[in-house]
């Protein structure tokens, strides 16, 4: 059954999940400040965290701890209190609740009990990176953490060494030197890639450069957090048969003047045109 119904109309329930600064405190919305000084309780996936945050803003509120290993048992508890007609919001440690942080059950689990949910925006490391990278942003692929194990990881970027989108991933600062050289043999030296190191923080730096020139790096300069946006792969050019052209020309051809139905095919195939030509000739 559909499910619609305004979030800021009526008096249903409704779950906020606050995004909260990747560094720079300042990054911390008007918004934010005035929707946690509004509601009943805090969720937090680390309470001292998010307490010391809070604290920084002035803002003192009851703590209910929902993190990856409780957040099936604290999910059921702050539905409750939502059906109860409290009022919660979420935060996870930086950036977006779900975003490679616990959230994302607590959200479904909201959807199935009928309570709305509402995001308060702001900060995020993987945006943050991809348009300081100099990549394409047009179309672009979340993969998030890799595999820690190395087996794993390099099975997993065979996978992903075509994808023809520029794809983020975050890393943490003790595993950047061999995921970079993983990286490097999975989608070759000369690809681009962009490190967007402790981003919005004093010590913020964009590395750019190919696998090669990556690779080269001293990795006791490789500190803090870090999200690798690795350029897209060249678009794979797909080979046409002689019988695939054929093909084609027998389409067009129902359709169109035989000129016309050449040119489209060398359009599509990118084949010199007196080689369809030929083709069209055998078929005539
Ligand atoms: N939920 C967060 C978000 O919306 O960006 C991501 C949390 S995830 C547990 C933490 C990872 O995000 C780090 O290991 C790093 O890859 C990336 N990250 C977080 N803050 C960052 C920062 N200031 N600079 C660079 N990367 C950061």
């Amino acid at each position: 059954m559909i499910n619609r119904e305004l979030n800021f109309r009526g008096n249903s329930p409704l779950l906020y999940l606050i995004s909260t600064p990747i560094g720079n405190l300042d990054e911390f919305s008007p918004r934010a400040i005035s929707v946690l000084n509004d509601i009943d309780y805090v969720a937090a996936e680390d309470t001292r965290n998010s307490g010391s945050l809070l604290n920084k803003f002035n803002i003192k509120k009851p703590f209910i701890m929902c993190h990856e290993h409780n957040e099936e048992e604290a999910s059921t508890k702050i539905i409750s209190l939502l059906k109860e007609g409290k009022s919660v919001a979420y935060m996870s440690d930086a950036g977006y609740p779900a975003i490679s942080d616990p959230g994302e059950r607590l959200v479904a689990r909201c959807i199935l009990e009928g309570i709305k949910v509402s995001c308060v925006n702001g900060s995020n490391a993987a945006l943050c990176a991809l348009v300081c990278s100099g990549l394409p942003t047009k179309h672009f692929y979340f993969y998030g953490f890799l595999p820690s194990k190395p087996s794993e990881r390099r099975k997993e970027l065979e996978t992903l060494k075509n994808r023809e989108d520029t794809m983020i991933f975050y890393e943490a600062p003790h595993r950047i030197d061999d995921t970079l050289k993983d990286m490097k043999n999975a989608f070759g030296g000369s690809r681009r890639a962009s490190i967007g190191r402790e981003l919005t923080k004093a010590y913020e730096e964009f590395i750019r450069g190919t696998f090669d020139e990556l690779c080269e790096i001293d990795p006791e300069t490789l500190k803090g957090e870090m999200v690798i946006v690795v350029d897209k792969a060249e678009a794979t050019k797909k080979e046409y048969s002689e019988e695939d052209v054929a093909n084609l020309l027998l389409e067009n051809l129902k359709t169109m003047k035989s000129k016309d139905a050449i040119a489209s095919v060398v359009k599509l195939t990118g084949m010199p045109k007196n080689a369809v030509y030929d083709i069209y000739l055998s078929i005539k």
